[in-house]
């Protein structure tokens, strides 16, 4: 690592959240560490507090008033966030079909896995512009993937689909800005949501991550990848 930096990951109080806050902060940056839920981000926040400096914040990225919250107690903390992980997700719809996916639930994966990190890019990448540095990563899936896509949890895999088009908007309107923005897929990782079955650590699957969130400044922008490796749309 050059320097340290200031870096801000959503849904980050369990899974591949936690461990990417986990290793960049074992790294030397600060880490501001995001919940839902400021129990769940204050104990969070605990839980790894050996690995450097994490500090607990709220957002939850579904919701305008939180993420404007958050941009505020920011500003009022003097924080200035330079790297921005979109890790928070959900995945409801595992084992059902595009024809009977209900709109609650194409609805709510939406606006958790796409206008969130929209909105919470919109409220901190302006400032990542005016100084000239910043990095995002949007935490994607293969799931994702257009050119292998099929029948697998259409409602998810159709947000990480549209996820990706938000990478490429944003790395386009941010090129040459400093601002570098790139999709990851973790793999199938071992938590919550990949489930006790998967053959990926959560250290394994955050080490694209975390390298994609501290690239130096020649590193790619608008890029898809998988284990550092660029991987199709
Ligand atoms: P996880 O264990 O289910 O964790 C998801 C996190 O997102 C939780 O902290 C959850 O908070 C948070 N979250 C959900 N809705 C939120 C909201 N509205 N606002 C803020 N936070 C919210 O999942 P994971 O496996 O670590 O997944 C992390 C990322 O990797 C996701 O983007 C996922 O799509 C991607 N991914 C995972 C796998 C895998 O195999 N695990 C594979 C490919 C991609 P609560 O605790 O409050 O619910």
């Amino acid at each position: 690592m050059s320097e340290a930096r200031v870096v801000l990951v959503t849904g980050a109080n369990r899974g591949i959240g936690l461990e990417v806050c986990r290793q960049l902060a074992s790294r030397g940056h600060r880490v501001i560490l995001t919940a839902r839920d400021r129990s769940k981000a204050e104990g969070a926040a605990r839980a790894v507090q050996a690995a450097g400096d994490i500090v607990p914040a709220v957002v939850d990225v579904t919701n305008a008033r939180s993420v404007q919250a958050l941009a505020d107690d920011l500003a009022g903390r003097g924080e200035h966030v330079e790297v921005l992980v979109n890790n928070a997700a959900i995945l409801v719809d595992e084992g059902q079909q595009i024809l009977r996916v209900t709109p609650e639930d194409l609805r709510l994966t939406f606006e958790t896995n796409v206008f969130g990190p929209i909105a919470i890019s919109q409220a901190l990448v302006p400032a990542m512009v005016a100084r000239g540095y910043g990095r995002v990563v949007n935490v994607s899936s293969e799931a994702g993937q257009l050119a292998s896509m099929t029948t697998y949890a259409p409602a998810y895999s159709m947000s990480k689909a549209a996820l990706n088009a938000f990478t490429r908007q944003l790395a386009a309107a941010t090129r040459g800005t400093g601002v570098l923005v790139n999709s990851a897929c973790p793999g199938w990782v071992r938590t919550a949501m990949g489930g006790p079955g998967a053959p990926k650590t959560v250290e394994q699957g955050a080490d694209t991550i975390v390298w994609l969130a501290t690239l130096d400044p020649k590193g790619p922008t608008g890029g898809f990848f998988s284990d550092r490796q660029p991987i199709a749309w």
